[in-house]
């Protein structure tokens, strides 16, 4: 199985560290600001799963860049929406995202949007303004799956959420979708950078 992952969410949550986690295993503590498609392979119930993993760029207002929001939305199989739990605000762009992304996603199948909620940080619980319980109930009323992890401490909560989606994309039959071949994801991430550097001058 082969899908398109994007991991979304306010800067400063933990995106980067999150993926990195999941590629090496390690948290580095500083990630700098590349966006950067991974692809990372890894057997699942005895099956090899290829993930293309999109860490992206969080808009402020994803609305304003409409057509580069929705390029991200219609390339992913599923989405990995990160928040922390020491910041409210991205609990609430979270929240955002799901409709936007269900809005975007064909009318059919938005129901089945493969999206799993990460409450990130969860050592800092000490700071903590977002209850778990709060998390849980966006994910029941959303129909996501919802993790709270700590990318710093531990590899195998990460691990989990990718599982997680691995298991809401085999229910959302997109197994048998023909898989995008790395060079139709370069010649995507160049279109997107391209279209940006025309937008900043
Ligand atoms: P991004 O902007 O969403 O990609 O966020 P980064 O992955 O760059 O992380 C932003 C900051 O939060 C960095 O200083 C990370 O070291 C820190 N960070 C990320 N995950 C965790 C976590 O689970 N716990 C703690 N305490 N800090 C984290
Ligand atoms: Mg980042």
């Amino acid at each position: 199985m082969d899908a398109n992952i994007v991991v979304m969410g306010m800067e400063s949550v933990g995106k980067s560290a999150l993926t990195v986690r999941l590629l090496t295993r390690r948290f580095i503590g500083e990630y700098g600001d590349i966006e950067s498609i991974y692809s990372h392979s890894f057997i699942v119930d005895g099956r090899a799963v290829t993930l293309n993993i999109w860490d992206s760029h969080y808009f402020q207002d994803f609305s304003a860049d409409s057509s580069l929001f929705e390029k991200k939305v219609r390339w992913a199989d599923g989405f990995v929406l990160v928040y922390s739990i020491c910041d409210r605000a991205s609990f609430n762009t979270v929240s955002r995202l799901i409709q936007t992304i269900k809005s975007t996603k064909d009318c059919l199948s938005a129901d089945k949007v493969p999206i799993v909620i990460v409450g990130n940080k969860r050592d800092l619980h000490h700071r903590r303004t977002v209850t778990s319980e709060e998390g849980r109930l966006l994910a029941l009323n959303t129909d996501c799956q919802f993790y709270e992890v700590s990318a710093a401490e531990n590899y195998h909560s990460v691990l989990m959420v990718f599982h997680g989606l691995v298991d809401r994309l085999k229910d959302a039959k997109l197994t048998t979708k023909k898989p995008l071949r790395l060079k139709g994801i370069v010649k995507s991430m160049s279109a997107v950078f391209a279209r940006r550097r025309t937008e900043s001058f």
